[in-house]
């Protein structure tokens, strides 16, 4: 099988050609420390200051307020125990979702080790946050609220500018994770009352290992790396100067092709969901159908194992990603999928598929072909469905 199909992009994308290209000539020629007094060096100041303009426009931001990191990870990590510690004195409660990145979830949890009360807020069946919810979970003490802007697993889109303006109404600071948005959604950080948001470089056909945090004006946020004068004085660490050329690269790219981009990925999302759902009996798409990132589909099929799904689609040359939380080698549901409300059994046979601008839909057809096989073999192994059957198909 010499075929590929690739629709993990929500996990990674494929680094673009032209940013490949733009990033060369700073591992060889220009190598040199942006700090160096010799003029060799300090060019680079001025390459990475071109850099956080380009991204800084893409926001509707200044550049100043522009942060490099070395990904989403470190950016949520970052804003949201640096920004903890800072505003500590007012306050030590926070509010997040129950659908967030582990980058968050798991730093909220170490915040709650650190003495701070942590908000989970439940969504809906489509996994959107309440609005009334949560502004009633706003209290004196709270000082940071931290939603992210779309989903990674169901790629459901917050209504991030009613819940900047809630925050801001109450005087509180307001984080998102836009790790699975920015370069793939219009965002501006005044409208939405933004005031710091994580993305990354390879979630937008740029390199891995690099990403930023945008930080409103006049928000009091702590160094996070200690030592050189870098970034402000407030990430220490010689410039990753390829990997910042990379995202500025990228972010570029993405700008420029966004509006032709999002209309064929979305094209080809719906083309895959409706023959999904016509196709292959009991299945359901998870997420909401219309506030949706333009390359998300999210499926659970019934009386099916997620793991063996994605195992038998990859013996077709298919890479996609189950709902599970594989990466720790554990077999529990995916927490988004538990939130929105699903059982666990079918939570367990969820598949993700992640579109990119290469996909032909001739692939889609490939795959759904495949896929209705899959299922049909895994369901025949399966004594719930046998039941199912012998009931008449009915609960
Ligand atoms: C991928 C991802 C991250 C982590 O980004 P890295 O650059 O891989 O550290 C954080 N949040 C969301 C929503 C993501 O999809």
């Amino acid at each position: 099988m010499d075929r590929l199909i690739y629709l993990d992009n929500a996990a990674t994308t494929k680094t673009a050609p032209e940013v490949v290209e733009a990033m060369l000539p700073f591992f060889t020629e220009r190598f040199g420390n942006p700090s160096g007094i010799y003029g060799f060096g300090a060019a680079n100041k001025d390459v990475i200051s071109r850099q956080r303009e380009t991204i800084a426009r893409a926001l509707n931001a200044k550049p100043f307020e522009i942060y490099f990191t070395a990904g989403g990870s470190e950016s949520d990590n970052w804003a949201l125990k640096a920004a903890a510690e800072a505003y500590a004195p007012k306050g030590r409660h926070v509010i997040t979702s129950k659908i967030e990145h582990h980058a968050i979830l798991h730093t909220c949890e170490y915040l709650e080790k650190q003495g701070f009360e942590v908000t989970y807020l439940d969504v809906d069946e489509n996994g959107i946050v309440r609005l009334d919810e949560l502004e009633a979970a706003i209290r004196s003490d709270t000082v940071l609220i931290s939603i992210m802007y779309a989903n990674n697993e169901i790629g459901t889109i917050q209504p991030i500018r009613e819940i900047g303006e809630i925050a801001n109404a109450h005087g509180v600071l307001f984080h998102t994770d836009a790790v699975q948005a920015f370069g793939h959604l219009p965002i501006n950080v005044d409208e939405c009352h933004i005031d710091m948001l994580s993305a990354s470089g390879h979630k937008l056909n740029g390199p891995k290992g690099i990403g930023f945090l945008y930080i409103r004006k006049g928000v009091k946020v702590r160094s996070f790396v200690h030592g050189g004068a870098q970034e402000r004085k407030r990430r220490a660490g010689t410039e990753n100067v390829p990997g910042i050329v990379g995202l500025g690269a990228a972010v570029e790219r993405a700008v420029r092709t966004m509006g032709e981009r999002a209309a064929r990925e979305e094209k080809l999302r719906n083309y895959l969901i409706g023959r999904i759902e016509k196709e292959i009996p009991y299945c359901r798409l998870n997420g909401d159908r219309v506030k949706r990132l333009p390359n998300n589909v999210n499926f659970s099929f019934r009386f099916i194992e997620g793991e063996s799904l994605l195992i038998m689609l990859d013996g077709k040359g298919i890479c996609a990603s189950s709902g599970s939380a594989c990466t720790s080698g554990s077999l529990d549901p995916s927490h988004v999928l538990l939130a929105i409300g699903l059982p666990h059994e079918t939570a367990h046979g969820s598949l993700r598929m992640t579109l990119s601008e290469e996909v032909t839909e001739e692939e889609l057809d490939y795959v759904v072909d495949n896929l209705k096989e899959i299922v049909v073999r895994l369901r025949r192994m399966s004594p719930l469905y046998e039941d199912f059957v012998k009931r008449g198909g009915v609960e």
